[in-house]
């Protein structure tokens, strides 16, 4: 490997393979901490090729692209969980510093080995099994009961690849695919459906020294299988379940060996004789999470900051938040592909609202953007935060 192009003054490149949101909003942070950053972009318009100098365009899928982009970076982290494992290996065995490691980053890729590994250390997760045939897919149903959540082990995201299904039969086409190329090569997780009360996430830093902070566990509100909004912190979460539940963290993160920001999402549960809160694991995101946005805002280290200081292996931030609450509501796209208008209504109104646009072109439903507001009083900043993201939607016109 040729020696990596250092930024001014000796400071480290970070390369980040994929170019989206989160790419780009390392940048803000890097470049108040003068660290040289470096985007491996899908198109020279990507959200992160906007705002990032060095942002050549390469698919993440090429080894040779992906090898000459690492070359010239110090550490190499993640955009998306998408590196096919020959090009991770290439990079591996070129000596190119990942953040997180291969041997991590698999546990956010497939599904099934996440169960797996978390059921060995001890994390609650949902009844599950593999299935490959509907013979399985019938003993898994007699014993937690139909319907069932069914997930395709790798590829998805955003609630694409889960199905919650009351019959074998709906899920023939699935079985018909087991077995060839595909994220259904393994068979399919068949998980027990959760009766939950609500969605917390429980974000993660770790270094590659072992240092790890957690930033307070929030809820995060779903529609539709998408993030709409984040309560940080949970609001009148039981303190037990907050400590175990970061405890949780903390634990997979060690015996992961996870390095950088990650994210748990859990599912919070009633234990059915005692009523006691408890949880169980949903997923893992091996990367900063939309479920910590609200942290760029509302803590003293955000997220992207804490991100770069751990794959970087410098000492963490606090993640102590700055206020008693902090609400994040994502923009989903809606029907103005203008955007900008909105920025005079909105920040004459509300002068305490943070505001974040992405640089993506407004598509019916995708995530483009969020709003922070922090504060003291819960119900007047989730009308705030609801307002502002209806508003840049075209939801509302007022
Ligand atoms: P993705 O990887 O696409 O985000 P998830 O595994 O997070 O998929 O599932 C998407 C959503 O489906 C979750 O946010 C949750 O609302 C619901 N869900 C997933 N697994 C279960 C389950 N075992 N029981 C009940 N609901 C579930």
């Amino acid at each position: 490997m040729t020696s990596p192009q250092r930024a001014p003054g000796g400071f480290p490149v970070v390369g980040i393979i994929g170019g989206g949101q989160l790419a780009r909003m390392c940048a803000g942070p890097a470049s108040e901490l003068a660290i040289g950053l470096s985007v491996l972009a899908e198109a020279p318009d990507a959200a992160a090729a906007q705002v990032v100098p060095s942002s050549p365009v390469g698919d993440h899928r090429d080894v040779e692209a992906v090898l000459a982009f690492a070359r010239d970076c110090d550490v190499v982290t993640f955009d998306h969980e998408h590196v096919p494992d020959e090009v991770l290996s290439a990079l591996v065995a070129a000596g190119v510093p990942l953040h997180p490691t291969p041997d991590a980053l698999v546990y956010a890729q497939d599904k099934l080995r996440m169960r797996r590994r978390l059921t060995e250390i001890g994390v609650a997760c949902p009844a599950w099994a593999q299935a490959r045939t509907a013979d399985q897919v019938e003993a898994f149903a007699a014993r937690v009961g139909w319907p069932l959540v069914a997930k395709t082990p790798r590829g998805g995201y955003d609630g694409k690849g889960v199905r919650v299904v009351g019959t074998v039969d709906e899920l023939q086409d699935w079985l018909d695919q087991v077995g060839a190329p595909g994220p259904l090569a393994d068979g399919i997780l068949l998980e027990e459906r959760v009766e939950f009360v609500r969605e917390l996430a429980v974000l993660i830093a770790r270094s590659p020294s072992n240092q790890a902070a957690a930033w307070p566990v929030v809820e995060t509100v779903q529609t539709d299988g998408i993030c709409t909004e984040v309560l940080a912190p949970a609001p009148d979460l039981d303190p037990g379940l907050a400590a175990v539940a970061t405890e949780a963290g903390l634990r997979i993160a060690e015996s992961l060996q996870v390095t950088g920001v990650f994210a748990v999402e859990m599912f919070e549960v009633r234990d059915a004789e005692s009523g006691a809160p408890s949880y169980v694991v949903n997923e893992l995101a091996m990367r900063p999470h939309n479920s910590g946005h609200w942290s760029m805002d509302g803590a003293v280290t955000g997220q992207f900051e804490q991100h770069l200081r751990a794959v970087l292996d410098l000492p963490l931030g606090a993640p102590t938040p700055r206020e008693p609450h902090t609400v994040m509501a994502n923009v989903l796209g809606g029907d103005y592909p203008e955007l900008y208008p909105a920025y005079r209504h909105l920040m004459a109104r509300d002068p305490g609202l943070k505001l974040h646009l992405y640089g993506k072109t407004v598509r019916v439903g995708r995530k483009i953007g969020h709003v922070n507001v922090s504060g003291t009083d819960l119900a007047d900043l989730r009308e705030r935060a609801r307002h502002a993201a209806d508003y840049l939607a075209g939801v509302i016109t007022e």
